[in-house]
C-alpha cells in the first residue's frame, strides 16, 4: 500500500488558504480532528481533510486552524508548523509542506518567511534529496494577478529576483516546486503534488537561540525580541504536547469505559434473551399441559356423566353418612370400613386407608383402583382411559406422560374438578387446594402452599 500523502498546508488569514482546502476536500467526508483545545479555550485541533480528486491518487490536507487566523504572530506560525511536524499520530507522517502566499502580492507573506526559515533550520534532508523538495510554493489568486504580477511570481521582473527565488533562496535543487493556482484551477498543484519525494518530512526543533538568530534575520527584527518571541512559543509549544497526551489518555479512558459498557451491554442483552427463551419454554410448556389437562378432563367429564364417580352406595362408618358423597376412603385392614372425607381428614381410624376410585381398575395388576389414580394424556378414547395405581405407577411407570388425578378434590382457584396433575394445599387456611396452574400464577401466594400428596394414609404413629 501507498504510504498515506499528508500535505500540511501553511498560510495566513486571507491568502487563499481556506479557499483552496475548502475547494480540495471530500466533503462527503468529515474531517477527523486529531487534537484537543487549548487551554485559552480556542480550538487548535489538527484538522484532516481527506481529499480524492478525479485521476489523482488520494491525499489529506492537514490543517491548523484558529492558529494564527487572525493577527498572526510569528509564535503562533511556528507553532502551527511543529505542532502538526511533530505530531505523531498521522499515519505516514507529513508529506509536503504547502505554502500558500497571493501572486498578486507580489512578495512572501510572514507566514511563507517563517516557513522557509523553519524549513531551513528544522528540516533534515533525508536520503539526499535537498530540505526544500518536500515545500510546495502555491501561488493563490492567479486569476486575479495581471501578466506583470504572475512574470514577478514566477521568474522575477526587470532582473529582480522572482518571489518564488527569494523563497527557495537557500534551496539547492534546480526547480523547486512553485505553482500559480486559482479557484478555477488547481491542476499544477496536483502535478506538484506527484513529484513529491516518497519519504516523510523529519523535523528536528530546532535549538532556541538558532530558531531565534534565523528569524530575526529573516524579519528583520532584533535579537532580543525574536528570543523572547521563541520563549512563549516554545512554552506554548510544549503546553499543547502536554494537552495532546493528556487528549489522548482521555480518550483512551473513555474508549475503555465504553468497551467496559459494551460488554455489559451486551451481557445484560444474552441475559435477556435467555430471560425470554426460558419464559417461552415455559409458555410452551404450560400451553402442552393446559392440551393435556383439557383432553384428560373430557374423558373424565364423559366418564362421569356414564356414573357419578363421587357418589358411592356405602355408609361412612365415622358419621354414618350414606350415601357416601365426594372421595370415599377404604380401610386397608378392616374389611367392609369405609370413612366419609371429612371423617377421614379428622384422622378417626387408625389404620391406613386408601380412596377408591369408583367403577375404574389399574391398568397394570388390573385391581380395582385404590389410593392414587394415573391417568395416561394419550391413551384416552371417548370415556375410556388407561389407569395405573401407585404401585403399577412406580415399579414399571408407562412410556406416555400421566397425571394423577385427584378425585373428589376442588382447585379453589379455577375451580378445575378433579384436580389434574400436581395439588398445592394451603397450610393455614383448611380444606383449600390449588391446582398446579393456578399455584404457578400465584393465585393464593398471601399463604404459603404446599405440595399435597393424595392421602394415602393416616400418619404411622397413629396406627394402632
Ligand atoms: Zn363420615
Ligand atoms: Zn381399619
Ligand atoms: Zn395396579
Ligand atoms: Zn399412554
Ligand atoms: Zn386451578
Ligand atoms: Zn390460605
Amino acid at each position: 500500500m501507498q504510504p498515506a500523502i499528508n500535505l500540511l498546508v501553511v498560510g495566513e488569514c486571507g491568502d487563499g488558504k481556506s479557499t483552496l482546502i475548502d475547494a480540495l476536500r471530500d466533503k462527503s467526508r468529515s474531517s477527523q480532528p486529531l487534537c484537543g483545545k487549548s487551554p485559552h479555550g480556542v480550538t487548535k485541533n489538527v484538522m484532516v481533510y481527506p481529499c480524492s480528486v478525479c485521476g489523482e491518487p488520494a491525499f489529506s490536507l492537514v490543517d491548523t486552524p484558529g492558529v494564527g487566523d487572525h493577527g498572526v504572530t510569528t509564535a503562533d506560525l511556528v507553532n502551527q508548523i511543529e505542532h502538526a511536524l511533530l505530531h505523531q499520530d498521522l499515519s505516514g507522517g507529513i508529506r509536503g509542506v504547502l505554502v500558500t502566499t497571493p501572486v498578486p502580492d507580489g512578495r512572501i507573506r510572514l507566514g511563507a518567511q517563517v516557513v522557509r526559515t523553519i524549513v531551513d533550520k528544522g528540516f533534515l534532508a533525508v536520503n539526499g534529496h535537498d530540505k526544500f523538495a518536500n515545500v510546495i510554493l502555491v501561488g493563490t489568486k492567479t486569476d486575479k494577478a495581471d501578466e506583470e504580477e504572475k512574470k514577478n511570481f514566477m521568474h522575477g521582473l526587470d532582473g529582480q529576483p522572482s518571489v518564488q527565488e527569494v523563497f527557495f533562496q537557500n534551496c539547492t535543487i534546480p526547480n523547486p516546486l512553485c505553482v500559480m493556482v486559482s479557484r478555477e484551477d488547481y491542476s499544477p498543484l496536483f502535478a506538484a503534488i506527484r513529484q513529491l519525494p516518497a519519504l516523510a518530512i523529519q523535523y528536528r526543533q530546532p535549538p532556541q537561540e538558532v530558531l531565534s538568530q534565523a528569524l530575526a534575520e529573516t524579519l528583520g527584527t532584533g535579537i532580543q525580541q525574536m528570543q523572547d518571541v521563541v520563549e512563549s512559543q516554545r512554552v506554548e509549544m510544549e503546553k499543547m504536547r502536554q494537552e495532546a497526551l493528556q487528549e489522548k489518555e482521555r480518550q483512551a479512558q473513555e474508549a475503555k469505559i465504553s468497551q467496559e459498557r459494551m460488554r455489559q451491554l451486551e451481557t445484560q442483552a444474552a441475559e435477556r434473551r435467555k430471560l425470554e427463551r426460558e419464559e417461552q419454554q415455559r409458555h410452551d410448556q404450560e400451553m402442552q399441559e393446559a392440551r393435556e389437562v383439557a383432553a384428560c378432563r373430557q374423558v373424565l367429564h364423559r366418564q362421569e356423566c356414564q356414573s357419578p364417580r363421587n357418589l358411592h352406595l356405602a355408609q361412612c362408618d365415622g358419621c354414618m353418612q350414606f350415601p357416601i358423597c365426594g372421595p370415599r376412603f377404604k380401610c386397608t385392614l378392616c374389611p367392609d370400613y369405609d370413612l366419609c372425607y371429612s371423617c377421614f381428614r379428622s384422622e378417626l381410624h387408625g389404620h391406613i386407608m386408601l380412596k377408591v376410585h369408583k367403577g375404574i381398575a389399574c391398568d397394570g395388576c388390573l385391581e380395582p383402583l385404590l389410593g392414587r389414580r394415573y391417568m395416561c394424556t394419550v391413551c384416552i378414547d371417548f370415556s375410556s382411559s388407561y389407569d395405573l395405581c401407585h404401585e403399577c405407577f412406580s415399579d414399571n411407570g408407562h412410556h406416555h406422560k400421566m397425571l394423577e388425578v385427584h378425585q373428589g378434590m376442588v382447585c379453589d382457584g379455577c375451580g378445575q374438578r378433579p384436580i389434574l396433575g400436581e395439588r398445592f394445599e394451603c397450610m393455614r387456611c383448611s380444606d383449600f387446594s390449588l391446582c398446579q396452574s393456578c399455584q404457578r400464577r400465584g393465585v393464593h401466594s398471601h399463604h404459603e402452599m404446599h405440595l399435597a400428596i393424595e392421602p394415602l394414609a393416616v400418619l404411622p404413629c397413629r396406627i394402632q
